[in-house]
């Protein structure tokens, strides 16, 4: 089946066409900068497109990637659209054809993920206007999570904030651990419901799951995608006390308290450099220095210490999450590294596992028996929702 699969953030488009026989994209590509000065990138064939659009709204952004579509010939026997919707709240453990309920239930979810369920919904939206034909399938990135147990997903926060205000632990990056757990299993010939495993997914944003027999049994990240790994720019989790400390003696307000966190915190606010692994690995002296790294950064040792002093603070954070995933699993059969940071750096996951002996891991890709593996897995959670969506219109 031809499966369009769009992932629709506040100011972005991504989108991509899946053949879910080979399981390959034919075409992806982005719109952004939605409603300012709009840019369209795409691939298709080897060949590169770049140009300036007048993009005012999602719809509008659909509108170019459709006619780009069409313009070269990949609007043919698209049987389906997949979205990726970041929150599905206790409502959707599974994917679910998008029906004028499951658009009220999402809705309801909002305030939990403000910043990310409106954009999937005003992408929603403009999908079911420009392909009025096409059935459309909503993949949830907390679905996989929902088989995490109570005793798990609560904090130890009084009672009725759960029952009451839904706080509690959702967890998120769920296609892509579901997508890397039946990998793995592939890969070790094994069946998922065999199988224990803590997977890493280490982007820019960060999450570690404790796979137990297939389904998720616990997660890093929590009520929204800030708790557990350090990140780009997250700090992970830190002691709640520092934000009451920062209001009394820096009257830092929420907003504040909000941006501090999220955006100028983990690598980032620990280099003072970058966000960006590769870059921060590079200034610390650990990577061999790309194209664009500067002399002059090498020369600053002061950088060249906060770059390593971040990546350090990252693998040990890193270590001590994936330990505490331990603690939902049985047995751990593997671990299993995935994403951008967790599929390319050998640096950060060796460092990662300097402080993981305890567990007597394998070395990377070696096998013994008795012992749990270390595996790279690459993540692709476009393909899973193609797959998904596919399996959701051929139930209908
Ligand atoms: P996203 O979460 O946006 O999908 P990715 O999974 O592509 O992001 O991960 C981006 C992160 O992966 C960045 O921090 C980037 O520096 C890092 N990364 C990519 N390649 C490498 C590499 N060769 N070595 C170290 N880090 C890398």
């Amino acid at each position: 089946m031809r499966v369009l699969v769009l992932n629709c953030g506040s100011s972005s488009v991504k989108f991509a066409v899946f053949n879910t026989a080979t399981g390959t994209a034919t075409v992806s590509g982005m719109v952004e900068e939605i409603g300012n000065a709009a840019k369209f990138k795409a691939k298709y064939a080897e060949t590169k497109t770049q140009k300036s659009i007048d993009a005012p709204n999602h719809q509008h952004a659909l509108v170019e990637i459709q006619n780009f579509l069409k313009e070269i010939g990949e609007d043919q026997d698209i049987s389906a659209i997949g979205h990726r919707v970041v929150h599905g709240c206790e409502e959707f453990a599974n994917s679910v054809l998008i029906t004028p309920a499951v658009l009220k239930a999402v809705e309801e979810c909002s305030a939990l993920a403000p910043l990310h369920n409106p954009p999937n919904l005003q992408g929603i939206a403009a999908a079911r206007k420009n392909f009025p034909t096409l059935p459309q399938v909503a993949v949830f990135d907390t679905a996989f999570h929902q088989t995490i147990p109570k005793h798990a997903f609560l904090y130890a926060l009084p009672y009725q904030l759960y029952t009451d205000q839904k706080v509690r632990k959702y967890g998120f990056h769920g296609s892509s651990h579901r997508f890397v757990a039946r990998e793995t299993a592939k890969i070790l010939g094994k069946d998922s419901k065999e199988l224990c495993l803590i997977i890493a997914h280490l982007g820019n944003g960060c999450s570690a799951t404790a796979v137990k027999f297939g389904e998720s049994a616990d997660t890093t990240m929590g009520l929204t995608p800030l708790e557990g790994i350090a990140m780009g720019t997250r700090s992970g989790s830190i002691d709640p006390g520092i934000l009451f400390y920062l209001n009394k003696t820096l009257n830092y307000d929420f907003d504040r308290l909000n941006k501090l966190l999220n955006k100028e915190s983990g690598l980032l606010g620990l280099s003072g450099i970058s966000s960006d692994m590769r870059t921060v690995l590079e200034i610390a002296g650990y990577a061999p220095p790309s194209s664009v790294q500067t002399e002059d950064c090498n020369a600053d040792s002061e950088l060249q210490e906060r770059a390593k002093i971040a990546v350090e603070v990252f693998c040990y954070r890193l270590a001590k999450e994936i330990s505490s995933l331990a603690a939902a699993l049985p047995k751990i059969d593997a671990l299993v590294f995935t994403g951008g940071i967790g599929e390319n750096s050998k640096f950060v996951r060796e460092k990662a596992l300097s402080h993981l002996g305890i567990f007597g891991f394998t070395k990377e890709g070696e096998f013994q028996n008795g012992k749990p593996q270390v595996l790279v897995v690459p993540t692709n959670e476009e393909l899973l929702i193609a797959q998904d969506t596919e399996k959701v219109v051929n139930n209908l």
